[in-house]
């Protein structure tokens, strides 16, 4: 058994998970499999992967990649998380990152949660609980994982009440339900993973602002700036129409909430930003505590907001991707040298701008290896379709180029003559 173990740990498992594999395969009676299950257990641990699928933010595969200070990377030290470095006090671990993402969002006040469905849940909890929320018909969604506003809303506390229809809410409904209740909030929810086209008409924020309630807006998406200052050149055009947190806050949001890990590219984190005194009150919540981030977390949205900041959004991965050149993707194909290059489409994924493509360059073998390219170490995510297999270039990093062409040589080698 002990030796069994030993040589299942050689595969990279720590002793006491080895000890179970070695144990699991003696009772299954698979002893001579076990440092193949052993394998197969170290595979199944997280692990490095390419993205090949031109999904830019794949729920699957993490959504916002994260940058990689340093080459190796760094190890983590110990940090200053809540140690105020000038007095040697204990510091609040929002400091830095809540500080940097109220400046970026031109907000007073910022807040860092654990993801994006947490800071809703906190704020209408905070801000609302035993008391009403009006909300439209038309924007009682599902986000998906089985995120549903009227389901936050009614953990949180807070009573909703409905106004408008699926698909028109007018500022009289939001008047007529203000009239004679207890209102805490409007909350507004972008329609951030679908869309409704024809006869549709909504309040935009700096009507519900004057409403005289706070107007709570959850963005989702978490595009920072509609005029992208950390882009050289101009907005990219895909980008019209999507709500960001600068200039909701300027319409007259009192509170802003959006994901980490969607357009704003950074680890997976909820961020509430807007006016002092309710983000003040969000954080003395007692769920605060349950959902607050790890060092780890903040330590990662710091560099990514440090980044907008700079005005270096080629520093964040998201932005990086999505703006890539189609010229410099072709080059990147040709000089990968293997199978074809083919124009293809990239999506941002995340569920954000639902119908977007955009236009991209991929590298296609024929036939379907999406398995195979699974099981190359590191692991290649591709996509297949009208019978060939395709490498997405705009989501993969050029640094991994190389492991692209070696997996789709292989790949295609091991298919055989065709
Ligand atoms: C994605 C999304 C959320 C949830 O954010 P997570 O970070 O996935 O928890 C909430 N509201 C809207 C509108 C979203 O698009």
């Amino acid at each position: 058994m002990d030796s069994l173990a030993r040589t299942v740990a050689a595969v990279g498992l720590p002793h006491p998970i080895a000890v179970d594999v070695a144990r699991e395969a003696i009772a299954s009676g698979r002893w001579e499999d076990a440092t193949e299950i052993g394998r197969e257990r170290a595979r199944s641990l997280l692990v490095p992967v390419v993205n090949a699928t031109g999904v830019l933010l794949h729920t699957n595969l993490g959504r916002a990649p994260l940058p990689v200070r340093g080459s190796p990377p760094q190890p983590i030290r110990a940090t200053n998380l809540e140690l105020d470095l000038s007095t040697g006090r204990r510091g609040s671990r929002n400091d830095r990152a809540g500080a940097l993402a109220a400046r970026a969002c031109g907000a007073q006040a910022a807040l860092v949660v654990n993801n994006g469905a947490a800071a809703v849940l906190l704020v209408l909890a905070a801000l609302a609980s035993g008391r009403d929320v009006v909300v439209s018909r038309g924007e009682l969604v599902e986000i998906g994982g089985g995120f549903r506003i009227p389901d936050v809303l009614a953990s949180s506390g807070a009573r909703m009440v409905e106004v408008g229809t699926t698909n028109r809410t007018r500022r009289a409904d939001y008047e007529a339900a203000l009239a004679g209740r207890d209102v805490a909030a409007v909350v507004k929810v972008h329609q951030s993973n679908f869309k409704m086209a024809g006869f549709v008409e909504s309040v935009g924020t700096r009507d519900l602002a004057s409403l005289g309630v706070p107007v709570v807006v959850d963005l989702g998406s978490g595009l920072l700036d509609a005029n992208t200052p950390w882009l050289k050149g101009p907005p990219p055009k895909w980008l019209a129409g999507e709500p960001a947190a600068v200039q909701t806050l300027a319409e007259g949001a009192a509170l802003v909430t959006f994901s980490g890990d969607k357009l704003l590219g950074g680890p997976q984190a909820g961020i509430i930003a807007g006016r002092a005194e309710l983000v003040a009150a969000c954080a003395r919540h007692p769920l605060a505590r349950a959902l607050r981030p790890g060092g780890l977390v903040l330590d990662a949205l710091q560099s990514t907001l440090l980044s907008y900041l700079g005005g270096s959004g080629a520093d964040i991965p998201f932005w990086r991707m999505a703006t890539t050149p189609l010229d410099a993707l072709a080059e990147r194909a040709k000089a990968i040298g293997v199978g074809s290059i083919v124009s293809c489409k990239s999506v941002p994924g995340a569920g954000s701008l639902p119908g977007l493509e955009l236009d991209s360059v991929g590298v296609a073998i024929e036939g379907d290896h999406l398995a195979t390219l699974r099981g190359f170490d590191p692991p290649v995510i591709a996509r297949a379709y009208d019978g060939m297999t395709v490498a997405d270039l705009r989501s993969v990093d050029p640094s991994d180029d190389a492991i692209v062409a070696k997996a789709l040589g292989a790949a295609s080698r091991s298919a055989g003559p065709a």
